[in-house]
């Protein structure tokens, strides 16, 4: 039973006459419980909706193109409640956080639901026999998981769950129900790497509904009082966990014709080793896990010049970025700097003071440290940012300082840019 918050005008909900404040009781004669039920029961061209109206019950017939949403929203997204992490994960980033950041930062999901609607990566823990078994009978697909390893005895170590390694059952009942699968390890030194990681590698791509796995560096704040130590990746162990990526992924590439297993992008930088070809990231299945982003970026922006008509542009700009990328934004710089003799573009690489030096990521720069590391410097017209830096409804950085602030604070414009590398040409050439 969940209430109707509105109905989108014009929609088969709208034309079949449902109404706000209607409680849905069932779609298709199927009860629904939550946006999944919702979306699989509503496919069909002639979906049957049940509702309460003031304590009445009524029957809709509502004719609509198969697949296309039906029309209403309700007052929760999932229309259930948020499923939380049951797990105490050696790594996790969120017990890293420094304390009095916004209290949706500290909130632990772990919600199949939300890896079949967003994206999200779960961990299989919380989740019963039957959860699989609706994945299965629904087929959806694809879902996100992360594994961090395929032993189970230290998979219930690392995540702190008795039930982690038992778990990685599931995975198999999943890719037996023919459910695509994506998954990631976080990778801590000298825990999961090594032999470990060569066997989870092999475990995993026995799956034949693997359809990609990245492999990424746990992060590690300043802020790990009272947990485990957990050494940072240097330049060989990084190299090593980068070998034997390779060689699964070659492995791959000659019985299934592509390669699956990426490492991100940080362990090529942490080895200083040459980021792969574009053709080697196959359609950039693992972006978000920070696999290929710098690799496509660098494409995006090359195509972007090698196309552009701009004869030449005069003005001095900066970009911000988290120190992992600074090489790679004085790459792109040079390089439009080379095709544009009268513009300036000067690199800002930001120490992270805010997580602790070991945190260089650009995603995870704040406001403050900008302002602290910025401030007296020429920075020219504007300072570009990327927009990662901020949260979702671009306005704010983790800290909780504003775009306005930098920009009052330095005397600045700031420009945000969107991950892609030609709006980052764009941004340089466009005042
Ligand atoms: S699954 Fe682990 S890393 Fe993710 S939120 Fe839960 S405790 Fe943290």
């Amino acid at each position: 039973m969940v209430k109707i918050q509105s109905v989108t005008p014009g929609s088969p909900a709208d034309k079949a006459g449902i109404k706000a404040g209607d409680v849905l009781l069932s779609v298709g004669g199927e009860k629904v419980c939550d946006v999944l039920d919702y979306r699989f029961y509503g496919t069909d061209a002639n979906a049957e909706v049940t509702l309460s109206r003031d304590g009445e019950e009524m029957t809709f017939k509502l004719r609509n193109r198969e697949y296309a949403d039906l029309g209403m929203e309700f007052s929760t997204y999932l229309m259930d409640e948020k499923k939380r992490c049951t797990n105490n994960c050696i790594f996790c980033f969120i017990d890293q956080n420094p304390k009095g950041m916004r209290e949706t930062v500290y909130f632990k999901d772990d919600d199949e639901r939300l890896s079949f609607l967003q994206g999200n990566y779960v961990t299989l823990t919380n989740m019963r026999e039957s959860d699989v078994e609706r994945i299965i009978r629904m087929h959806i697909s694809p879902i996100n998981v992360s594994v961090h390893t395929m032993n189970p005895d230290l998979r219930v170590k690392m995540m702190g769950n008795r039930f982690a390694g038992e778990k990685l059952r599931f995975l198999k009942m999943l890719d037996e129900g023919g459910i695509r699968i994506n998954a990631q390890l976080v990778l801590c030194r000298d825990i999961n790497d090594g032999e470990e990681l060569t066997y989870s590698l092999g475990e995993l791509c026995k799956l034949e509904n693997l359809e990609s796995l990245a492999v990424v560096p746990c992060g590690m704040t300043a802020h790990r009082e009272g947990l485990p130590e957990i050494l940072p990746y240097h330049k060989e162990s990084a190299a090593d966990v980068i070998c034997r990526i390779e060689k699964k992924a070659a492995e791959c590439l000659e019985a299934f014709d592509c390669r699956k297993v990426f490492a991100s992008d940080e362990f090529y930088l942490t080895a200083e080793r040459e980021l792969p070809p574009d053709e080697a990231y196959e359609g950039y299945p693992q972006l978000e896990n920070g696999v290929g982003m710098l690799r496509l970026h660098t494409v995006e922006f090359e195509d972007a010049l090698t196309d552009c008509e701009t004869v030449d542009v005069s003005r001095h700009l900066s970009i911000a970025t988290g120190m992992l990328a600074k090489s790679h934004m004085e790459h792109l710089a040079s390089l439009a700097m080379a095709r544009f003799p009268s513009l300036r573009v000067d690199v800002h690489a930001i120490v992270n003071h805010f997580f602790g030096e070991t945190i260089t990521v650009s995603g995870l720069v704040t406001g403050g440290d900008l302002i602290a590391q910025l401030k007296g410097k020429e920075l020219g017209d504007t300072l570009l940012i990327p927009e990662n830096m901020l949260r979702h409804e671009g306005d704010l950085f983790l800290d909780n300082v504003s775009v306005a602030d930098v920009e009052n604070a330095l005397h600045v414009t700031v420009g945000v840019t969107s991950r892609d590398g030609e709006d980052l040409l764009h941004h340089f050439l466009d005042n």
